[in-house]
């Protein structure tokens, strides 16, 4: 097939997406990257929702053809993000920090100003009381897990990042999920929850029990910062925890 311009070039693409993407999550690999350059041209833009949807990473079967890039090269990928708006205001993207092979990998909502500022997940307040969880109730070092959040770059005035940025940005979530393949997932809070288990139930409803993210055990618990408003949860954070190592540590099976 000649192919005359890019824009031909885009919308040959746009429409194997199309096919590809239906019916079930995770069968088709679409980057943040192709998802701005389909949205560029006119029949890529309806493909791009469904396409992001789809994800990018499959733990228990990489789709094919994957990317296959390192979590450095990720990284990279992320610090040049310009998908959605928050690349404007940010100073730097925040991709994640831990052991890129680590057992444990918390998933947080979105940097704040001193995780945009260093470049570091939960490096402020909330990240204080990550660290005591980590260190002193769970007795790992910092660097033995890994901790990223569901949105790379710091939504302005610290806001609740906006469904359209999730969506954008979850992909990167997923790849870096695929590429450390931990064996237990906590997510912190409603914007990981939700987003990771595709549902809308509140936080509250989804702790206490074991979800599975394409196979990997799933623990849901309170974000750091609603604890520091609400320090009367901590103790069911605690129970949640708990749980976590006893299937880390191979007490219990999920
Ligand atoms: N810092 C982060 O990195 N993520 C959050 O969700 C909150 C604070």
């Amino acid at each position: 097939m000649a192919v005359e311009s890019m824009g031909e070039l885009l919308d040959e693409i746009a429409a194997l997406v199309r096919a590809a993407v239906h019916p079930a999550r995770g069968t088709i690999s679409l980057s943040p990257e192709v998802a701005v350059a389909l949205e560029k041209c006119p029949s890529g833009a309806s493909v791009v929702g469904a396409a992001a949807q789809a994800g990018e990473g499959n733990l228990d079967a990489p789709s094919e053809p994957g990317p296959h890039r390192t979590l450095d090269e990720l990284a990279e990928v992320v610090a040049g993000c310009k998908a959605c708006g928050l690349c404007d205001g940010r100073t730097q993207t925040v991709f994640g920090s831990g052991n890129p092979h680590a057992d444990l990998v918390f998933v947080g909502e979105a940097p704040g100003e001193q995780e945009d500022l260093q470049g570091l997940p939960f490096v402020g307040r909330s990240g204080g009381l990550l660290t005591d969880i980590v260190e002193k109730g769970m007795k790992l070092r910092w660097e033995d897990v890994y901790i990223c959040n569901v949105i790379k770059c710091r939504p302005p005035g610290n806001r609740d990042p906006r469904p359209d940025e999730k969506s954008v940005c979850e992909p990167y979530l997923l790849e870096q999920l695929d590429l450390i393949q931990p064996k237990v997932i906590c997510a912190l809070g409603g914007h990981a929850a939700t987003t990771l288990l595709e549902t809308k139930e509140s936080t509250g409803r989804l702790r206490g029990r074991w979800h599975s993210y394409h196979g990997v055990p799933l623990r849901v618990t309170y974000h750091p910062a609603y604890l520091l408003r609400s320090p009367g949860e901590k103790k069911k954070t605690w129970a949640d925890i708990q749980e976590v190592i006893k299937v880390l540590s191979g007490e219990s099976v999920p």
